[in-house]
């Protein structure tokens, strides 16, 4: 058998890639091997705002008011005395208001299928079966040819010309080809689903916050910050449409001071001793299911190739899911991927391109998941992690959202701007010398009471004024506000330290970095579209037209309706 695009892997990613590949390019024929996916554990069901994007793109928005709750941001929950099981003090930080833009907590067995149904109608080959070897193609020529065995162990060949992997945790691809890269940092997580319970008791705590009557709070994805861990708690329909919630808890494996959690017990007992009001919650319902990933962290060192094989989702790198980032990931890498065949059937080399895309993608995916793992030497520590979560949440909606979502990661000049500006090494750097100051700060209890707590996610944190008209024009300005919003930030924690904050040159010479770019952004960039700029163009010259901007907001190119075979 063959196709054009072959996907290796029926999971939320690989039927998402198969549905956008279809949908951009209607004569090509796409198949899906499914994998063996009975009983496999499903995780990931807190969508943020680009997820959405992409799944409004594909026409699921009806499907997802009518079938999932509405998310109303993320709501982190940090305990003033973690010692204290009896405790219930927590400072709440929720969206300050109404999102504007969707967000959804979706039952993923449910949406899973929809995925499927919608793919099979559109006419996507549906493949039973495992792959258990692929030999790939070389020459322009040649087609990358895979082995499936169907489930009466019978072997089969398929061939294609494009070949993506999203065989999730298996990772087919980073496996043959030697691309893994161990993560020393690892990490275990224990979920469940819970039926029956009383939401109520969510509220039974002492909550220190602001008023919010825009959204009900119950109505967002709960984070709770313990010592060296996390809790999730997502409210969500269950298939027969009741009341349905997913609670987890995921540790760093050197950080966790009690052990691993791998049953209910262990959960209870472990979590009891930081967050009673979560063992209630648990009381108050039915378990339906429970799963373990032990080790679930690692990293890829490349994910597409000029050869026409790209790995996504899970199968490439693992995102730690304290920001829910996970299928904001996945449906980027799928525009790119659709981006790298449009350019080959627009018949340009796709070489460079190709390595511009992959290192892009790495910097953002790196930064947002490193900093994470970094962040659990402090989850128990209320005050650093607050202001460690600040410095995330502002610079995803400052930076990586606006230019994820005007394509700046699917078109050539777009990845060259963010591999020049915003490489991992400069973005870690950025990152650990306001950790050091943090840290510095937080060593006098003065300096951490809760008056001095900030607010995590604000209008301005969560960018509110770029995300109102989501101009292009409007990045340069994006960033100088975040640039200046740090400098005012560092400025501020600077005073608490005295002298001792303006006599130290690293972080002297941080805040004047960040003034500097704000001003040379302000003073050439401002209202302007970085992409069309001069003196963008002559610094990093490329030698095909600028991206239209209107075309590249949805992250890919129009279709060109060919097939090749
Ligand atoms: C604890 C945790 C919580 C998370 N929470 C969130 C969240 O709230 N929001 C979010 O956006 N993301 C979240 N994520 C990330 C998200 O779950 C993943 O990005 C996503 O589920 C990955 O899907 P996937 O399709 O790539 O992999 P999988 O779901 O693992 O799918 C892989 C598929 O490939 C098939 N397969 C495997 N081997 C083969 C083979 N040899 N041949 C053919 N098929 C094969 C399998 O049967 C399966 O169907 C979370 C991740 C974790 C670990």
């Amino acid at each position: 058998m063959t196709s054009d695009v072959l996907i290796m892997g029926g999971g939320a990613t690989g039927q998402l890639a198969a549905a956008y590949l279809q949908q951009s390019f209607p004569a090509l024929r796409i198949a899906v091997v499914e994998g063996p996916h009975k009983n496999r554990p499903i995780v990931g069901e807190s969508f943020v705002e680009l997820t959405i994007d992409f799944l409004l793109e594909l026409g699921l928005g009806p499907y997802l008011v009518e079938n999932h709750y509405p998310k109303y941001g993320l709501t982190y929950y940090y305990k003033l005395d973690i010692e204290n099981p009896a405790d219930r003090t927590y400072v709440v930080d929720e969206a300050p208001t109404v999102p504007p833009q969707l967000s959804f907590q979706v039952n993923r067995f449910t949406l899973d299928e929809e995925v499927r149904r919608r793919n099979c109608l559109n006419g996507v080959q549906m493949i039973e079966g495992t792959v258990v070897g692929a030999d790939l193609a070389h020459d322009d020529g040649e087609l990358h040819a895979v082995t499936v065995e169907d489930p009466g162990r019978q072997k089969h060949a398929t061939r294609a010309r494009w070949l993506i992997d999203a065989t999730g945790r298996n990772r087919v691809l980073a496996k043959l080809l030697n691309l893994q890269e161990k993560v020393k940092e690892q990490k275990n997580v224990f979920w469940f689903r819970l039926a029956n319970f009383d939401a109520e008791i969510l509220s039974h705590i002492n909550a220190i916050k602001k008023q919010n009557r825009a959204f009900v709070p119950y109505f967002a994805t709960h984070h709770f910050f313990g010592r060296g861990n996390w809790i999730w708690c997502i409210p969500m329909r269950s298939p027969e449409n009741t009341p349905f919630i997913s609670i987890g808890i995921t540790y760093r494996q050197d950080q966790y001071p009690y052990g691993n959690v791998r049953t209910m017990e262990q959960f209870l007992d472990c979590v009891g001793r930081e967050h009673q009001v979560i063992v209630d919650l648990v009381r108050s319902g039915t378990v339906v299911d429970t799963n373990v990933y032990a080790s679930y962290m690692w990293e890829c060192r490349q994910r597409y190739s000029p050869d026409r094989w790209y790995i996504i989702g899970d199968a490439g790198d693992t995102v730690d899911p304290l920001y829910s980032v996970g299928m904001a990931l996945g449906s980027l890498q799928i525009r790119q991927v659709a981006a790298m065949i449009q350019r080959e059937l627009d018949g340009h080399d796709t070489r460079e391109f190709t390595r511009d895309l992959d290192t892009a993608f790495t910097a953002f995916q790196r930064s947002v998941t490193r900093d994470t793992t970094r962040l659990y030497t402090c989850t128990g520590d209320p005050y650093q992690c607050h202001l460690r979560v600040h410095l995330v949440v502002a610079k995803v909606f400052h930076l990586a959202v606006p230019l994820i979502m005007k394509g700046y990661l699917c078109d050539p000049l777009g990845a060259k701007l963010i591999n020049r500006f915003a490489k991992l090494n400069t973005l870690e750097e950025d990152s650990r010398i306001f950790h050091d100051l943090i840290r510095e700060v937080a060593k006098n209890p003065k300096n951490r009471e809760v008056k001095d707590f900030i607010k995590v996610q604000s209008t301005d944190s969560l960018n509110f004024e770029f995300f109102e008209y989501q101009r292009e024009e409007e990045i340069p300005d994006s960033l100088v506000r975040l640039v200046f919003g740090l400098a005012r930030l560092r400025l501020d924690l600077l005073r608490k330290l005295g002298w001792r904050g303006f006599t130290n040159t690293q972080q002297l010479g941080a805040l004047f970095k960040d003034l500097g770019r704000g001003i040379f952004l302000k003073a050439f960039f401002s209202h302007r579209n970085l992409r069309q700029s001069r003196m963008v163009r002559m610094l990093i010259p490329i030698r095909e037209p600028v991206a239209d901007s209107r075309q590249m907001a949805q992250g890919t190119p129009q279709p060109v309706k060919t097939s090749l075979s």
